[in-house]
């Protein structure tokens, strides 16, 4: 039986983490969550953050998936201490690059008997698990050949005999402490003899890369999705095969839908791209990602990166599923929106304002001082930064292509006599002077319409759908500012038109 302390106890100050991705598709949400925890422990601790590529995987590996993960990361925040693009001293950090540790490996274990050759043949594989699905209880695969003495294998290595590579699984049970989880024990007639080296040769298997990797680098803790638990036990044994001290680990809950199944693409977005593309704000992806399976008091649930570093600790973390609201997802990145500077909201926007075509980045960069004030005014409004364009549009039409907004319109309509308070409004207007402040042009506006005795939404309804065409938004008198008197007063009087 194996027993695993737990290794906090055994390296208290040199805490090693790694996250290993395969690089075979879009940077999934799940990825970047099993990430920001690594991050944030190794952060905490003082420890080091590996990135490791495992990329055996030839026939889905794609280099844009490869710069997706390193963009993203990057992007995030997380930043690695090892690894692709910074080095280090327990490289190579891609698993193809590693090939020849993996045969030592398998040598070291053969001549050790953990390992043996199985030469069964595809069809009496196949055999089994046809007989396999007949069970009524799953039964271990034990090979026909794990008997076999050494010169015997050898000779039908010889002979040219294909074989794979499988792992002796001894009887008992292992036992270990998830940081997550608590004590977890399995039975090994519960484990196949498992293959580290494929029939034919090829790339050596996840289980085994991961273990021999983990201790080459020198990994003390890995922290990884719920779906890896399984594999824990295989792991273990190699691990007490190799001889060395196993790291700790900690099973993170699985990121589930609303529906309760595992997070896909069935109930909506999975990747970092997609939020990104539609303008979450990164304070706010970090902050939620940290929420799936994490709380910080039970209450707060806005706080920042450092608050989640100084705090985290994995047994804190939740053996439950961690459930994906995408209602919360859109709340929270509202708030780290709100909260940022109009300077810094204005360089976040201007990409989707360029990208809907509202106007140039040289005519934006040309009035900076005037974009950002705009984006302050409709700041209230805005939950993600792909809002901004719908909100800013009316500024970049001129006054006879600024479209009405139906709910507007009709706002606007249903004000009798709404034209000729809106053209003596213009005349008064006019009279003011330009550079006024919005603030105080607004309460005089007022005074003058309590001097006519007429109600403030007779005028206001009336001028909101004149100035931008929509039923809500800004301070009116800001919006003339923000247009300018000289279109403000083109605006009044296309409406007044309108309503004549
Ligand atoms: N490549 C594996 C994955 O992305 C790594 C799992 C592990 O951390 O051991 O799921």
């Amino acid at each position: 039986m194996l027993l695993i302390g737990l290794p906090s106890d055994e390296h208290p100050l040199s805490m090693r983490v790694r996250i290993a991705p395969s690089p075979t598709g879009s940077v999934h949400l799940g990825l970047c969550r099993t990430a920001l925890f690594n991050w944030a422990h190794a952060r905490h601790a003082g420890g080091t953050f590996v990135l490791r590529i495992e990329d055996t995987d030839i026939e889905r590996n794609t280099p844009e998936s490869l710069a997706a993960i390193l963009e993203g990361l990057r992007w995030l925040g997380l930043d690695w201490d090892e690894g692709p693009e910074v080095g280090g001293e327990h490289g190579p950090y891609f698993q193809t690059q590693r090939l020849e540790n993996y045969s030592k490996d398998v040598e070291v274990l053969l001549a050790a008997g953990h390992l043996y050759r199985d030469f069964s043949t595809p069809e009496q594989q196949e055999v089994w698990r046809a007989e396999q699905e007949q069970r009524k209880q799953r039964v271990a695969y034990r090979g026909a050949d794990r008997d076999l003495s050494p010169e015997a294998s050898m000779e039908r290595v010889q002979a040219g005999e294909p074989f794979a590579v499988r792992f002796r699984i001894p009887e008992g049970q292992t036992r270990f402490t998830d940081l997550v989880r608590g004590e977890v024990t399995l039975p090994h007639g519960e484990v196949d003899d498992w293959v580290l080296v494929r029939r034919g040769g090829g790339m050596p298997t996840y289980n085994f890369t991961v273990v021999s990797d983990d201790m080459a680098m020198g990994i003390t803790c890995v922290l990884r999705g719920e779906e890896h638990l399984v594999n824990t036990p295989k792991q273990l044994l190699l691990y007490e095969a190799l001889g060395s001290e196993p790291p700790a680990f900690g099973h993170l809950p699985l990121l589930l839908g609303k529906d309760r199944r595992k997070l896909s693409k069935r109930t909506g977005d999975t990747s970092l791209g997609d939020y990104r593309a539609k303008g979450y704000p990164r304070g706010a992806i970090l902050n939620f990602l940290a929420l799936q399976g994490w709380a910080l008091d039970g209450e707060t649930e806005v706080f920042s990166m450092e608050t989640f570093v100084e705090h985290f600790d994995p047994a804190q973390v939740s053996k439950g599923g961690a459930i994906f609201d995408p209602d919360k997802f859109l709340w929270l990145a509202g708030e780290y929106l709100r909260a940022e500077s109009p300077a810094d909201l204005a360089e976040h926007c201007l990409p989707f304002v360029l990208s809907e075509g509202l106007a140039s980045q040289d005519e934006l960069r040309g009035r900076w001082d005037w974009f950002v004030q705009l984006i302050q005014a409709v700041q209230e409004r805005l939950s993600l930064y792909s809002d901004a364009p719908k909100w800013l549009a009316p500024y970049f039409v001129g006054a006879q292509d600024l479209v009405y907004e139906t709910k507007a319109e009709k706002g606007a309509r249903k004000h009798e006599g709404a034209g000729d308070l809106l053209m003596a409004f213009a005349a008064w207007l006019g009279e003011r002077p330009a550079s006024e402040d919005p603030a105080l042009t607004g309460a005089a506006a007022r005074q003058w319409l309590e001097d006519r005795g007429a109600k403030i939404g007779s005028l206001f309804q009336p001028l909101r759908c004149a100035l931008t065409g929509q039923p809500g938004g800004p301070d009116l008198f800001l919006i003339i500012s923000l247009l300018g008197r000289q279109e403000a007063l083109l605006r009044i009087e296309r409406m007044v038109g309108a309503l004549a």
